[in-house]
C-alpha cells in the first residue's frame, strides 16, 4: 500500500512537494533539499504527515 507524504519547507513550512512512499520502505524521516517558490531559494524539505 502507498502512503501520500508531503514535504514541507523547514524555513517557511509550505508543503511544495508530495511523494508516494510504500510503507515497507519506510525509513526515518526524509530530508531532501529542495527549491522553495516562497523562499526563493533551495531549503530543506522534510516530510509531514
Ligand atoms: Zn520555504
Amino acid at each position: 500500500m502507498k502512503k501520500k507524504l508531503a514535504l514541507a519547507c523547514t524555513v517557511c513550512g509550505s508543503r511544495n512537494y508530495t511523494k508516494e512512499v510504500g510503507d515497507k520502505t519506510r525509513t526515518e524521516r526524509l530530508e531532501i533539499k529542495k527549491y522553495c517558490r516562497y523562499c526563493k531559494q533551495h531549503t530543506l524539505h522534510r516530510e509531514t504527515k
